[in-house]
């Protein structure tokens, strides 16, 4: 099945078949499998798949993508990126590690699961989405709404990004950090460097935001988290004359925080960091870029200790409960139900030569298939 996944160039947000494989593997399981269509809000149309197996009992929900990332110059493969070769003990190609593996041995989970009989206990739903690694706009988010419009209820959800660090299960992720981007622009006045009484010079103010908002601490961290951060990533004045005070400028920041924060918290922390500056005459305004993505954590539960039992089952290591790394769609998820990220070890992800070791396909298969069997 990941052969047939990888096959599919689906370079977000094109689906190119994929989401055919997952829903001609599901239906005779026994899944109702909807295909939801969606646009708008500024971005592009997204193909996206819901399928559900059983009415009563718990409800596990897995959710996952089948887009990927572009190969990039695929001169640069060993193998080519949509060949799929099996070699030296790997299948080769991109979405091998992310995420299509993920995808691939939850289904075979599910198929063991069907045949064992496990899964006539309970209810399972796939939320798959061809718009992870881009908007995610009209994807998982949108099919999330949907699925509680039509009554669906989810107990818990395993997404099946790469999770691990350095082996198979050593890191399951319980939560993340939230994001929020944003560009300041300061608008002085511009003359000659001789003549600094006849302008407003923008650069001090953007070197005094730069620091102020760098060098003040957010927090010094919660629970399960590390300190919020904040990076200054461009300072931007496009003046290429020495003699030239210029106009205008520009400063982008990011910010990665944890979960003493909100959007609207975060938002205010940013408006009195650039309150505090001296505006030495310049107009200093500031506008976010993009949405701002939520932090979130799922509190440590039964299921998340039978999740990490069969971690441990298979592989012998106990994972960590890791909230590092960068934003994905399990945040949707959460608001929900409760939401760990557990996959393979992340490594060749978005990289030339892209690649997954067979025998961790088959350990992942194995926890997702422990994990059913004592989820219900
Ligand atoms: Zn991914």
């Amino acid at each position: 099945m990941l052969k047939d996944l990888i096959r599919c160039p689906s370079v977000t947000p094109r689906n190119a078949g994929v989401l055919d494989v997952v829903e001609a593997f599901l239906v005779p399981l026994g899944f109702a499998c909807t295909r939801l269509v969606f646009e708008g809000d500024s971005s592009y149309p997204v193909d996206n798949l819901f399928a559900i197996r059983g009415t009563s009992g718990r409800h596990l929900l897995f959710g996952g993508h089948t887009d990927v990332v572009p190969p990039g110059n695929e001169q640069h493969w060993s193998h080519p990126p949509f060949a799929a070769d099996e070699a030296e003990g790997f299948i080769w190609g991109r979405g091998a590690v992310d995420m299509k593996s993920g995808v691939a041995c939850f289904c075979a989970a599910v198929a063991e699961a069907v045949k064992s009989g496990e899964a006539d206990k309970g209810a399972i739903s796939l939320v798959i989405t061809n718009d992870e690694e881009a908007d995610a706009i009209n994807g998982t988010a949108k099919v999330l709404k949907w699925a509680a419009e039509q009554g669906h209820r989810f107990d818990f959800s395993i997404v099946g990004e790469p999770s691990s660090a350095e082996v198979l299960g050593d890191s399951m992720k319980i939560g993340r950090r939230g994001s929020i981007s944003g560009k300041i622009t300061v608008r002085g006045k511009q003359g000659h460097s001789a003549y600094p009484e006849r302008a407003i010079n923008p650069v001090p103010v953007l070197a005094a935001l730069a620091s102020n908002l760098s060098g003040t601490p957010l927090d010094e961290g919660s629970g399960e988290f590390g300190a919020s951060n904040l990076e200054v990533t461009s300072i931007d004045v496009g003046n290429g004359a020495s003699n030239v005070i210029a106009a205008e400028g520009t400063l982008m920041f990011n910010i990665r925080f944890n979960d003493k924060w909100d959007p609207h918290s975060i938002r205010q922390w940013i408006e009195n960091r650039i309150g505090e500056v001296d505006s030495h005459g310049t107009d200093i305004a500031w506008e976010q870029i993009a949405a701002v993505a939520r932090s979130f954590v799922s509190p440590v539960s039964e299921d998340i200790e039978t999740l990490r039992d069969a971690v441990r089952a298979v592989t012998g290591i106990s994972p960590e409960m890791a909230t590092f790394g960068g934003t994905s769609d399990a945040r949707f998820i959460a608001e929900y139900c409760p939401v760990v990220e557990c996959g393979l070890v992340g490594t060749t992800m978005h990289q030339v030569d892209e690649r997954v070791e067979t025998e961790q396909l088959q350990q992942l298969t194995k926890i997702y298939t422990q994990f059913l069997r004592n989820f219900f």
